[in-house]
């Protein structure tokens, strides 16, 4: 068993490169990167490709994605020889139409990204022993006292965070010293880019997920929350 909280003392001391090799290391070919190809998924994709360049990337391609995303992840596979696997929903948008109606975003944004987002990721997780992810403590509020290292409830295996201690300005600084390309919306004043219904461009000194489901009582589109466990479930590490 993994001594999770030792890990972290030692994670706070060190640099993402060194959390990730730790994971190729440990974790061989049983981990996977999930990004949604922002500006952290960006730094994160870089890194591991110099440190473990056959590990999987996983995107969530929920069919509603701004085709300036689309076109971002094409660049990186060609750039960069990267393959994506891109985790689709079990019904196409349309379909989704058909069964529960036209936009259930603006109706049920839970249950949207219940059902492109949390369903499909669970999915695509089955059989990883660890995954991930570009999540930072300063992106908003609900992340302030994210872990570099947990285990995830939500998908039973262990959640690793590399840049959760970095800060916006440590993500952008590595993107210019490498040149990494980016989504051009960044550009146009989207901070924090989902989905295209979802997101909006935020005004200067507005929060940067205030975009995000603008106007809903949403915040998080689910795969980052815990699952809700009884106690008869609930486990301890
Ligand atoms: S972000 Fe919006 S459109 Fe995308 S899955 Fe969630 S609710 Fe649906």
């Amino acid at each position: 068993m993994l001594d999770i909280a030792g890990l972290n003392a030692q994670f706070e001391q060190e640099a993402p490169q060194d959390i990730l090799a730790w994971a190729a290391e440990t974790l061989a070919d049983r981990f996977a990167l999930v990004t949604s190809f922002q500006p952290s998924g960006l730094v994160l994709t870089h890194m591991l490709g110099q440190i473990a360049p056959h590990a999987p990337i996983i995107t969530l391609d929920t069919g509603l994605l701004f085709p300036e995303t689309y076109a971002l992840m094409a660049q990186y596979e060609r750039e960069y020889g990267i393959t994506i696997q891109r985790v689709s929903p079990a019904q196409t948008v349309a379909e989704q139409a058909g069964t529960h109606g036209d936009a259930l975003w603006a109706r049920d944004p839970d249950a949207c990204c219940g059902l492109r987002k949390v369903a499909p990721l669970r999915q695509a997780l089955t059989g990883y022993e660890a995954w991930i992810t570009g999540v930072r403590r300063d992106q908003s509020a609900s992340r302030r006292n994210t872990p570099i290292l947990a285990w995830d409830t939500r998908h039973n295996n262990l959640k690793l965070a590399p840049l959760a201690a970095w800060t916006e300005d440590m993500v952008w600084t590595y993107i210019h010293a490498y040149a990494l390309p980016y989504n051009l919306l960044h550009d146009q004043g989207y901070a924090s880019i989902g989905c295209q219904p979802c997101t909006r461009a935020v005004a200067p000194g507005e929060d940067k997920r205030a975009g995000r489901w603008s106007g809903q009582n949403k915040v998080e589109c689910g795969i980052h929350l815990p699952e809700v466990t009884t106690p008869s479930d609930a486990r301890t590490v």
